[in-house]
């Protein structure tokens, strides 16, 4: 069966565990029930015109329809590396220490394709966006998974990696605010996963796609704000979740130099560079007026509050997140993930994502994403508090 056969890497993927849940939301649409999804996490508020603005007048610009660089524009850069003094205090070179990518889930999945090799090990977190472990296994790598659990306030416990497992790791994946727990991490955290890798010679790749996306004031760090994390680490930011730009697919690498060229050289192989006209859309909003985040903070802490206060009410056990625009869970007494994800849906027609399906460890709790307006929530809260759990 040569022809068309799947290589190992595909074949190696896991099984796929939403799969029965969106079979599901199909047959419960097609019953003609008016679905409220909580499931994705893809805003629902759109871009900002500012930025819309920039990129209408970029895209008219035939120098803008050229090739780009592969690394980026030197504007663009120059922006993050601005952005990145301001609001963590972290100097970067511009040339050096930043890449542009398209969307940051693009540099997370090449990343490893310039550091492991066959056998290799990466520590992954789980429950986890699924990127890192995949990615890991594209390259011909192992993943040592690395349990968040609630008693360590979903924080890798790093005690626990085994001495062997930690020489052949080359790199480690942690994000914070983390998806799907909707958990954080201070620079305390940050400091002895610097140390840890110093140890062992490890690269950390911090995901830091919510950092903007934080409440009542907290202001969530970089990595690179860790004495010695740039020896060690690099961070991956996105302007997906920040601007309300999923669709447009740009986001940005920064720290280690050698970190930031191997990915460039995967890169440099395997796409040209973002377009242009979205670079300047970019630049536009790294830039421009912050006050549309402060106005979409405000707007997810309001659904946040209505929503961990109808919860409560309907009887589950849930707390009120400090950052992202998740809620993690717990499903009630007498249910696994599935069946509770099963039930609201099938009674309710609300989508929910079951957390088992982000790994392992998360089984017993599920992810609400806030990406819809405050009376669909409400409605769904309605719904769902006539179930009776
Ligand atoms: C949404 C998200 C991203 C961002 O992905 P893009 O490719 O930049 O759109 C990265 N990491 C996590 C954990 C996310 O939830």
């Amino acid at each position: 069966m040569k022809l068309f056969e799947y290589a190992e890497r595909l074949r190696q993927l896991p099984p796929y565990l939403f799969k029965e849940i969106d079979r599901k939301k199909a047959e419960v649409m097609a019953r003609g029930v008016d679905i409220i999804d909580l499931g994705v996490g893809d805003p629902d508020l759109s871009t900002p015109e500012h930025i819309i603005g920039e990129m209408k007048r970029a895209v008219e610009a035939p120098a803008n329809h050229r090739y780009p660089s592969y690394s980026g524009m030197n504007d663009f850069k120059e922006a993050v590396a601005g952005w990145y003094q301001e609001r963590f205090g972290v100097d970067l070179d511009p040339d050096r220490e930043v890449v542009s990518l398209i969307g940051s889930k693009e540099g997370l999945a090449h990343l490893p394709l310039a550091f492991i090799n066959p056998g290799d090990v990466a520590l992954v977190p789980t429950p986890a966006y699924p990127v890192y472990n995949i990615a890991t296994l594209f390259a011909g790598g192992e993943s040592f998974f690395m349990p968040l659990l609630s008693e360590n306030n979903y924080l890798p416990d790093l005690k626990t990696i085994p001495e062997q497992i930690a020489e052949r790791a080359k790199i480690m994946f942690i994000n914070y605010p983390n998806n799907p727990t909707a958990a954080v991490a201070d620079l305390d955290f940050f400091a002895r996963v610097v140390e840890f890798a110093a140890k062992h010679r490890i690269v950390v790749c911090h995901d830091a796609a919510y950092t903007e996306m934080a409440f009542d004031g907290y202001r969530p760090c970089s990595f690179l704000e860790a004495e010695g994390a740039r020896e060690v680490g690099m961070e991956f930011h996105s302007l997906s979740k920040t601007y309300n730009m999923t669709g447009w697919r740009i986001g940005f690498a920064v720290g280690n130099e050698k970190g930031i060229e191997g990915l460039g050289a995967i890169k440099s192989n395997i796409d040209s560079g973002v377009f242009q006209a979205v670079q300047k859309a970019g630049i536009a909003a790294i830039r421009g007026d912050q006050s549309c985040v402060r106005d979409m903070v405000q707007v997810y802490a309001a659904r946040r509050d209505i929503m961990v206060r109808g919860l409560r009410v309907a009887g589950f056990e849930v707390e009120s997140p400090r950052a992202t625009f998740y809620m993690w869970v717990k499903v009630p007494e007498g249910y696994t993930s599935t069946r509770l994800a099963t039930r609201l849906l099938e009674d309710a027609g609300v989508v929910v994502t079951p957390g088992n399906g982000f790994g392992e460890p998360g089984e017993g709790y599920f992810r609400i994403a806030l990406t819809q307006n405050r009376k669909r929530l409400s409605e769904a809260l309605e719904r769902i508090k006539e179930i009776k759990f």
